[in-house]
């Protein structure tokens, strides 16, 4: 039996499946990962560039960047992985995805239930007043972007040095948890908090299928079923023998 077919099986004849999302998905949707040797994170070290503290030292020297960022997310569009997932959803054999991306393709692609680990840039907010913005309703003409009250505003993306909101933090915790069955996609899962979702899962029992390019820590200590291939690949032909099953 192909790997798809036992993957295919696997989700058919699961309770309750989840998927497990990181920057591996969405490069092929152009967005680069921190490892890229091209693209945003080649002119801005991410570890200076992403940290709350430099955003508060010179949120308009961090702007330069998060616009650049801002301009690749509007002109990004989900790719087949995405679609797969927001696909399985709808058949009812996924549950939820939680995501490490903070670029919205999943529910671009459609999946309704998305755990955003790291936040969104849909919205923005005033550390200060708290105040929330629609991105639509900021000009970013003018960096950075000011609140009424004077304060520079920031998207709601996590920034290192900031910590998960708990919402998240628990869902992603409770939903791991209880699932049998975990996709871990485009991500090696090595950063805590989200480092421990694919271990609790395995130790509450749960199967684990992992689509990365490159092994990673978990291939050969707890992943049971590993496609070493793009994710879009991956994903649709285990669709398409989940469909064959169901013929
Ligand atoms: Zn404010």
């Amino acid at each position: 039996m192909s790997n798809y077919r036992i993957a295919a099986e696997r989700l058919l004849n699961s309770r309750r499946a989840i998927a497990l999302t990181g920057a591996g998905i969405s490069v092929e949707s152009g967005i680069p990962d921190f490892r890229s040797v091209n693209g945003l994170w080649s002119r801005y070290d991410p570890t200076e560039f992403g940290h709350i503290s430099s955003f508060r030292e010179s949120p308009a020297r961090v702007w330069k960047m998060l616009s650049e960022m801002d301009e690749m997310l509007l002109r990004a569009v989900p790719n087949p992985a995405h679609f797969a997932l927001a696909e399985m959803e709808k058949r009812g054999l996924l549950s939820l995805v939680i995501t490490q991306n903070v670029d919205s393709l999943h529910q671009r692609a459609g999946s309704r239930d998305v755990i955003e680990y790291h936040g969104h840039t849909r919205s923005l907010r005033c550390d200060r007043c708290r105040k929330k913005f629609q991105r639509d309703h900021v000009s970013l003409d003018i960096l950075p972007p000011l609140c009424d009250c004077g304060y520079a505003i920031r998207p709601e993306i996590v920034f290192f040095g900031e910590e998960i909101p708990d919402e998240a933090l628990v869902n992603a915790y409770k939903a791991a948890c209880d699932c049998d069955l975990m996709l871990i996609i485009g991500t090696s899962a090595v950063v805590a908090p989200a480092a421990y979702l694919p271990r609790r899962a395995k130790e509450r029992g749960a199967f684990l299928l992992e689509i990365n390019l490159a092994a990673t820590g978990l291939t050969n200590k707890i992943t049971d079923l590993y496609f070493a291939e793009p994710a879009g690949k991956s994903l649709r032909a285990i669709l398409s023998a989940v469909v064959d099953e169901e013929k």
